[in-house]
């Protein structure tokens, strides 16, 4: 059996030692006389490996104990849409940064709840860059501001955690979470589905601060409420049990192989090396991205024409290189490099990237 090496955005390629465990557990988990899918949430073996995976997720993130850690069924979409039910009154402001799609999502989720100004918007430059922050209009009494910490479609990353002073800061992290050390204590509520680097689709994360919690927020059912999945330890009803346990095999993973600082200097290695192909192929290859804001987990790249896109999209493919093909919305091509892509892997979409230029560039 060959894996090749792939490059999706997301549901994303997962560590090949995780899905071997997975495997080898599918009939049968830690003694149970039966798979993990197949078993209550409420068993005492299910709650084990619940209080397990969140002990291991606040020891990778050092999560202080002024957060509460939840998972969620769904995606991150369904998060956008609870933040503001949660944590803003009905028609009150919240502020929105927005640097690529999906900061544009998380508007379109929450305009129906919240008064949402734009306080910065890189689309007047076609999101090729992080507004400077001198340049937002936050307003004083908003409930949050929300930021997206990277942008997966347009390849925008937030290198520095910006001060918006004493109004709570809410982050997507779908796409970058654990591939750095990252300071908790600078944000009221961080979130992310876990499919791109966390594990499987199905299952989100959210980090909140407790005193958040504590928000009245707007009439909303039980099942929406983040108190009642808080007080509930995430099941309120049945999680999403199978999508939680791949989860914390890969936490685990995570934590065997060095945790969040090795992860930062791998995923530092292999972005350079893609990027330094791009950078050196004399504008054969482009990504336009501002060097500062350049996204070390998605790099959109572009061809110089739909031709050679398609050619190079059928000969990675038969190199082994996966999924390599640009969101429809900016066409092209994308190389997503997320925790679970080895350093080979970077480095062979490098070399490929520079032999494809030497035959027909
Ligand atoms: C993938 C992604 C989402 C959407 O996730 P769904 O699971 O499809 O809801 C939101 N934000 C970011 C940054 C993403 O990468």
């Amino acid at each position: 059996m060959t894996r090749a090496f792939n490059f999706s955005a997301g549901p994303a390629t997962l560590p090949e030692s995780v899905l071997r465990q997975a495997q080898e557990e599918m009939l049968e988990w830690r003694g149970v006389g039966a798979s993990v899918v197949e078993i209550s949430h409420r068993s005492a073996e299910f709650i084990a490996l619940a209080a397990e995976t969140e002990a291991d997720l606040r020891r990778l993130l050092s999560i202080p104990d002024n957060y509460a850690v939840l998972f969620t069924a769904g995606g991150a979409t369904t998060q956008q849409a609870l933040l503001p039910l949660n944590f803003a009154s009905p028609g009150q402001r919240a502020d929105y940064v927005l640097t690529g799609h999906w900061g544009k999502t998380a508007v379109k989720q929450a305009r129906p709840y919240v008064d949402v100004n734009v306080a910065a918007d890189g689309e007047v430059d076609g999101y090729h860059d992080i507004p400077p922050r001198a340049e937002w209009k936050l307003s004083d009494d908003a409930a949050y501001v929300h930021i997206t910490a990277n942008e997966t479609i347009h390849g925008v990353e937030f290198r520095d955690i910006p001060d918006v002073g004493n109004v709570p800061l809410v982050a997507d992290f779908s796409s970058s979470i654990a591939s750095e050390p990252l300071d908790v204590s600078r944000f009221g509520l961080i979130y992310a589905g876990a499919q791109k680097n966390l594990g499987p689709v199905g299952i989100s994360v959210m980090i909140v601060r407790r005193d958040l919690l504590e928000r009245a927020g707007q009439p909303r059912a039980d099942i929406f409420d983040y108190r009642s999945h808080a007080a509930r330890d995430s099941m309120l009803n049945t999680p999403p049990t199978w999508n939680w346990y791949l989860l914390g095999l890969t936490v685990k993973w995570m934590l065997a192989e060095g945790g969040v600082t090795e992860f930062a200097s791998r995923n530092a290695a292999k972005s350079a090396a893609v990027y330094e192909a791009i950078d050196g192929s004399g504008g054969f290859y482009r990504n336009e991205i501002a060097p500062a804001a350049r996204s070390r987990m998605n790099i959109p790249f572009f061809l110089p024409d739909d031709t050679l896109t398609s050619r190079f999209l059928t000969e990675s493919r038969e190199a082994g290189l996966l999924a390599l093909k640009g969101h429809k919305a900016l066409g092209g091509l994308r190389a997503s490099l997320y925790n679970a892509m080895p350093l080979a892997g970077a480095q062979g979409l490098a070399g490929f990237m520079r032999d494809f230029q030497q035959r027909h560039g």
